[in-house]
């Protein structure tokens, strides 16, 4: 049986995303992932009851708040519970989740001014499954296991 990976949805090209819109990965690394993982689609900010579309938001003062300066940190708190409900359920010990999303970015995420600029840190979602042993990569490493193997073979 092939090992469970939670994956954010908007990469399987589900129209999750805050504009109504996806980022799928291309068909062949979607292919290369159905090879060695059972895929368990989530999304966050959906599960924590936000709507689609809704507006951009970015982590801020150890909260979440859209640019307009609401306060949606216990929307995406919410979903990010109910995702490590879900990793555990199918017993996920990694996620593969976008990056720089407040939600599931890991490692890097905008900064709160809304400017683009990119801060070391993780998402709600990915830093409370971090918290709970679930190793988070994004789609970036994909990109960079790629690119180290064309030009290592
Ligand atoms: Fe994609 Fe995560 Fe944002 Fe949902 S919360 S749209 S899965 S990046």
């Amino acid at each position: 049986m092939k090992e469970p990976l939670l994956i954010s949805a908007c990469l399987l090209g589900l129209a999750c995303r805050y504009d109504g819109r996806s980022v799928p990965l291309d068909a062949a690394a979607l292919d290369k992932l159905k090879e060695r993982w059972s895929l368990v689609p989530v999304c966050p900010e959906q599960l924590g009851g936000l709507p689609t579309p809704r507006p951009p938001a970015e982590r801020k003062c150890g909260g979440v708040f859209t640019g307009s300066g609401t306060d949606v940190t216990a929307q995406y708190a919410r979903g990010a519970g109910e995702s490590v409900r879900l990793a555990a359920f199918f017993g996920c010990k990694t996620a593969l989740l976008k990056a720089h999303s407040p939600s599931c970015g890991s490692g890097e995420i905008y900064d709160g001014t809304f400017s683009h600029t990119l801060v070391p840190g993780d998402g709600i979602c990915a830093s409370l499954l971090k918290a709970n042993g679930i190793a988070v990569l994004s789609e970036l490493d994909i990109e960079r296991i790629r690119t180290y193997v064309e030009k290592n073979t």
